[in-house]
């Protein structure tokens, strides 16, 4: 009998890590995230644990005194954590924000930050990129970093700046020459890293959202910024981001995968237990047949999850992989949801499921960190060769 939490017959190099994620989750069960859910917590216990284990400085190279782990590896952690009906979005950042400094950062910036980020003594898991006016056209952001003496000095807003109040250090990305000045289309954009603890002039307003996310808005008055905490060069930060952005795309895609396992998981032992008209209601192929298209759909988008992280690993360009990582695992997901909640009848509306919670999470990997639109724009073009819609 297939076990719907088998999610590839391929031997899996990452059975132990797995293992101890799951140990580890087993820790915090339905009602620690149900109470959080319920009074808009930050699951402090639950990143405290995965931090003390090492899980959150897996991408960090040893000579950083992370582990220095594959992103495949990384993707495993996020999979189980979800799959195990946990939510890694509180913490997930902290893992893969450090990307951008790790590749584009000087020496004396990594030496001064990866070590405390790999202990969890510095969190950086606050990315600053959205902002209200120009939305997914992020060439389009208005946030400015004006050169002053020493200092760069920023004005401006963002918005859905996640957990940056559980986040010590900040990325961010503004404009530092005026667009129509750019050398280039992409250009005239640098990202800063700063201390948000420091910060004068930083204002952070908590976004309530449909589900317990921990998002922001945060306002930029004339805050100063020195300028050694420019990362790489001064109007290359697009390019810097966007390599960052493969990473977060091919993770949350694994958290996606984990979230389609626990839906699936969830409606097959419910549909076996559940006796209607005298009959377990998952004998009935109106009630198998969805289930089943379910977990298909969640093993193959586990398949480009994989072929991603596999290219990103070996320093490959895995733009389209990584889109389509994340368009097909977000779909499974949502599909898996959808379904797991028709299953359980009524009580997919309980509270006490857990099934409505995990169904409102994982409906935001449609829109974030990327909406389903913009992939099929990024694929119609850079893969299709269609002409370019915008
Ligand atoms: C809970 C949450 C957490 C987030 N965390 C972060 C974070 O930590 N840091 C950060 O920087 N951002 C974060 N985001 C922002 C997220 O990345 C954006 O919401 C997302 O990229 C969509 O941008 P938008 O909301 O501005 O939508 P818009 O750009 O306004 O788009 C609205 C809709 O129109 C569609 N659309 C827009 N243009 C086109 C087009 N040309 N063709 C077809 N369809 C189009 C989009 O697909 C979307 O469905 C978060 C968002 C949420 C909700």
């Amino acid at each position: 009998m297939a076990d719907p939490n088998i999610h590839s017959d391929q031997p899996d190099e990452h059975a132990p890590i797995r293992e101890s994620v799951r140990a580890l989750c087993a820790d915090f069960p339905g009602e620690y995230w149900r109470a959080l859910d319920r009074e808009r917590g930050y699951p402090t216990e639950f990143v405290a644990a995965l931090t003390k284990a090492g899980f959150l400085a897996a991408l960090i190279p040893e000579s950083y005194g992370g582990s220095g782990l594959s992103l495949a590896a990384a993707a495993a952690i996020m999979e189980e954590i979800h799959a195990s009906g946990g939510n890694g979005a509180a913490c997930h950042a902290q893992m893969y924000t450090m990307g951008t400094l790790l590749r584009h950062g000087s020496d004396a910036q990594k030496a001064r930050y990866l070590p405390a980020i790999a202990k969890g003594e510095l969190r950086l898991q606050a990315f600053g990129v959205t902002e209200p006016t120009s939305g997914s056209d992020t060439l389009d952001l208005r946030t400015t970093a004006l050169r002053d003496g020493t200092d760069y000095v920023i004005n401006g807003q963002k918005i859905w700046t996640s957990r940056a109040e559980h986040s010590d250090l900040m990325l961010l990305l503004a404009r530092t020459t005026a667009r129509e000045q750019a050398s280039k289309r992409t250009g005239g954009l640098s990202v800063f890293l700063f201390d948000m603890r420091a910060a004068k002039g930083l204002t952070i307003r908590p976004i309530p959202t449909m589900m317990n996310h921990a998002t922001t808005e945060i306002f930029f008055d004339a805050m100063r910024v020195p300028a050694d905490n420019l990362i790489g060069e001064e109007g290359e930060g697009f390019r810097y981001i966007l390599s960052g952005m493969n990473a977060e795309r091919i993770l949350i895609a694994a958290e996606c995968i984990g979230d389609a396992r626990w839906f699936v998981d969830k409606a097959v032992g419910y549909a076996k237990e559940r006796v209607v008209f005298g009959r377990p209601i998952g004998q009935n192929q109106g009630v198998q047949f969805p289930i089943a298209r379910a977990y298909a759909q969640m093993r193959t988008a586990a398949l480009m999850v994989r072929e991603a992280a596999s290219l990103y690993d070996a320093g490959r360009d895995c733009g389209a992989e990584a889109n389509m990582a994340k368009l097909a695992a977000a779909d499974a997901s949502w599909a898996a949801a959808e379904i797991c909640v028709q299953t359980h009848g009524g009580f997919g509306f309980a509270e006490e499921f857990d099934i409505e919670r995990k169904f409102r999470e994982t409906r935001l990997y449609q829109v974030a960190p990327i909406s389903t639109n913009l992939i099929l724009s990024y694929v119609a073009e850079h893969v299709l060769g269609l002409p370019r819609s915008y």
